[in-house]
């Protein structure tokens, strides 16, 4: 398909799983057949030529590594849990994000991985255990009947909100806008009503998030570089979030790339481009000072 003509020619980025293996060793192993590199910005995330084919090495199968792309591996990144800190993935499945945060908690403290689709918690679990991540707690329920005033949740200091989205910064979506079935106007009808109502749950679970009462720190992320999924929704929150304390924190201040300027503080947000960073996400973080009563970290 055209698609993976074009696929072929990004590199590949793989994101060692350090619950299991240390980067040197990646490295090592990996370096015996490719030409292998340490990513600028992001710790542990390695890059590859393009059209490497990782899928059946040992590495990948036996969960040392993850084939993860560069703007997927800066999500965890930016929320930044440290180990013994309780965190939840809102929406977890396939577990890509869970695993890399259990990762840079050293699978120290507790990451709740909340899944709403039973079959997506068949794959979530799938990866945890792949991973090692021995600190993740499956939750098959809705972020949303989560309760913040349960003691359960009292400790929460850092919560990742990665939603359903339209996934159109991905390449394979990107070029099925190509196809003569995205031209007709029905499609574009149902495409604005399917943006809308994504959207209206984005802006739900945003609010939901932000009203954890020890949370610290929120990241909101997408796939898709529509401006409804991401500044807009931000936009929509601002004013709810700085009543609780909440201000936008900039993630990789080195990033160029910005959000669209249509929100107070745009420079904050972080996009990534489809096809020059070869896929278009959008990271949002939220941060505030809380007062914790036993500072372990
Ligand atoms: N963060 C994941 C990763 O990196 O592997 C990808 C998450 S995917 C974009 C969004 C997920 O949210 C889907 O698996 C979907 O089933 C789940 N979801 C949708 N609504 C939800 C809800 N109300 N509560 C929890 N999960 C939900």
């Amino acid at each position: 398909a055209q698609y993976q003509i074009y696929d072929v020619k990004k590199p590949r980025y793989v994101r060692v799983n350090t619950l299991k293996l240390d980067v040197e060793t990646a490295m090592f192993e990996l370096g015996k057949e490719n030409v292998v590199q340490k990513d600028e910005m992001i710790p542990d995330l390695l890059v590859l030529p393009p059209g490497t084919d990782l899928h059946n090495h040992p590495l990948v199968t036996n969960g040392s590594v993850f084939m993860q792309g560069k703007a997927s591996s800066m999500v965890a990144v930016a929320l930044g849990p440290k180990p013994g800190w309780e965190v939840i993935d809102a929406c977890a499945a396939p577990g890509n994000k869970t695993v890399h945060l259990a990762a840079l908690m050293k699978g120290e403290g507790k990451l709740v991985a909340c899944e709403l689709n039973k079959d997506r918690v068949k794959r979530l679990e799938h990866t945890t255990k792949l991973a090692g991540a021995t600190n993740v707690e499956v939750l098959h329920e809705s972020f949303l009947n989560l309760n913040p005033e349960d003691q359960l949740y009292s400790k929460v200091r850092a919560i990742l909100l990665d939603p359903s989205c339209s996934g159109s910064g991905t390449v394979a979506d990107r070029l099925d806008y190509l196809l003569p079935s995205h031209t007709s106007g029905d499609d574009e009808a149902a495409d604005e009503g399917r943006l809308v109502k994504l959207a209206a749950f984005q802006k739900k679970a945003l609010i939901h998030a932000l009203s954890f009462p020890a949370v610290e720190r929120v990241v909101y992320s997408t796939c898709s570089v529509h401006q409804i999924e991401n500044e807009d929704v931000i936009k929509s929150v601002l004013p709810l979030a700085a009543s609780y304390g909440f201000q936008l924190s900039t993630p990789f201040p080195q990033w160029a790339r910005r959000g669209l300027p249509v929100v107070e503080g745009s420079q904050h947000l972080l996009r990534t481009d489809p096809v020059e960073d070869k896929e278009g996400f959008f990271i949002a973080l939220f941060t505030r000072n809380v007062t914790h009563f036993s500072e372990s970290s």
